[in-house]
């Protein structure tokens, strides 16, 4: 085997997704060397919503105001799902350190501390969550407030109709209508992107055109809502100089994926994390992990030739099936860099209900790792596989975090735990 470098580092983190990238940023804050490895993640199709908590329990569809309180319930009814491992206040702060980076970073985001707020989605429905980003997050008021509101759509953009959003929301937000524009300078373009869009706002003199566009429309509303394309790192920017050349305030509205606010977490993270001293290898893939005396061995390339990590301790935030932290084969499901045991139904046609819309959700959204206290994945007698292989996110057992609405909120607090858990580890032992 051709290896190009050897890295040695205290800490590696498998996984680009929200669970890898929170747990390097904890571990980077504690003064853990850390490498990073990790291929495309599901960051750039999430809304940029931070979940905590929103439904529980899943079969009865309730919804929670307050997400805390769903917490406390959630620990009495499901020991085994991975947020009953860990204290109400570590999740906390766990949230809160993330978004602090992200607002340093030029992300801020808003909350209401003991709420969930109501976010417009695309379908014009409502979406609770904990953490709305600030360019969202004038949406959450007038939802609050219903007052004259004006949602602009554009032309060529699919997925993604005012009118749809208005009608949907008349019932609960009567004073809303819409309208349609054409994006500055793309007029002969048929099918539009958010990306290109949101780039191109970078440039002062494409603002004002398109707050030209925008500013004749909105004759009695007091505030107006647009997809998700104000901008990429400088969204609070451009959404301030667009919100000053029109005169009322505006909201972003999440659009289908890829995400513009998924792509500005993901960028952020990237940008500012070898800041910190982390050593990214994204793009690359981790082919084989083993383990020497007390140093696991990951080999790391989609090619040879390949580089070679030793660290003391790694933590797997390898996702779900999207991000093939977990295989599914006709038979069973598999955990398929160490083959770790899964939790999963005892046999495949188990794995999903009759119904595709069963409100209960399909077992196979419980598949993934048990762990123990520690975040330490177990192996097949129960114990823990390593004394310094920790998990964090989807890949987790025990949780469906798409019908529970947790989805960022579980990464985050997971990632969290297992890097104090190594903390914790590392300490003892010297
Ligand atoms: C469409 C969509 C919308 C969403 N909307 C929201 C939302 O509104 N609010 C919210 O809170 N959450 C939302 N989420 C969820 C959120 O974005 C995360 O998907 C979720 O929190 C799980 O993150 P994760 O890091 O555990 O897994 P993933 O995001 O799946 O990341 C796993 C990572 O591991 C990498 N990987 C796997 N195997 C290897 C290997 N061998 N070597 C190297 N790397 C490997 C993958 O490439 C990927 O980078 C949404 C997700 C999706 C898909």
């Amino acid at each position: 085997m051709d290896v190009e470098t050897e890295i040695h580092c205290d800490l590696a983190v498998i996984g680009a997704g929200m669970a890898g990238m929170a747990a390097s940023l904890f571990a980077a804050n504690r003064g853990i060397d850390t490498v990073q490895i990790g291929i495309a993640s599901q960051i750039i199709f999430s809304s940029g919503l931070l979940d905590l908590l929103a439904v529980h329990p899943v079969e009865e569809g309730r919804t929670w105001d307050n997400p805390w309180e769903a917490l406390d319930r959630l620990s009495g009814d499901l020991p085994d799902h991975p947020y009953s491992r860990i204290k109400k206040s570590h999740i906390r702060k766990a949230l809160s350190e993330t978004v602090v980076f992200l607002a340093d970073s030029g992300l801020a985001y808003q909350v209401n501390e003991e709420r969930n707020s109501h976010v417009i989605t695309s379908l014009g429905t409502r979406k609770q969550t904990y953490y709305v980003p600030r360019t969202m997050w004038n949406g959450v008021q007038a939802l609050h407030e219903k007052k004259p509101g004006l949602i602009i759509d554009i032309r060529g953009l699919r997925g993604f109709s005012a009118r749809q959003i208005t009608e949907t929301l008349k019932p609960v937000w009567p004073g809303v209508r819409h309208e349609r524009i054409e994006f500055p300078d793309m007029r002969s373009v048929q099918e539009m992107y958010t990306e290109p869009m949101a780039r191109s706002l970078a440039v002062p003199e494409n603002r004002k055109k398109l707050a030209d566009i925008i500013r004749p429309l909105i004759k009695d509303a007091r505030i107006v809502g647009v997809p998700a394309i104000l901008g990429m790192q400088d969204s609070q920017d451009v959404q301030q100089d667009l919100e000053d050349m029109i005169g009322v305030p505006l909201f972003e509205i999440p659009t289908m994926p890829p995400s513009i606010p998924g792509l500005r977490i993901r960028e952020t993270f990237e940008m500012k994390l070898p800041e910190k001293g982390v050593r990214l290898k994204y793009r690359n893939r981790v082919s084989r992990i083993s383990k020497n005396n007390d140093e696991f061995l990951l080999e790391v390339g989609n090619d040879a030739p390949v580089s070679r990590i030793h660290a003391r301790g790694v933590i797997l935030a390898t996702g779900r099936f999207l991000g093939k932290g977990l295989y599914a084969d006709r038979k069973t499901i598999r955990e398929p860099l160490l083959d770790l045991p899964v939790y999963q139904p005892g046999v495949r046609p188990e794995w999903h209900r009759f119904d595709f819309m069963d409100p209960r959700g399909h077992l196979i959204n419980q598949a993934g790792l048990e762990i123990d206290n520690r975040f330490r994945p177990l192996d097949g007698s129960g114990k823990p596989a390593d004394d310094n292989l920790f998990a964090a996110g989807s890949i987790l057992a025990h949780q469906d975090w798409m019908r529970m609405k947790c989805g960022s909120g579980l990464a985050i607090a997971t990632a969290y735990a297992a890097v104090n858990a190594f903390l914790k580890t590392t300490s003892k032992n010297g």
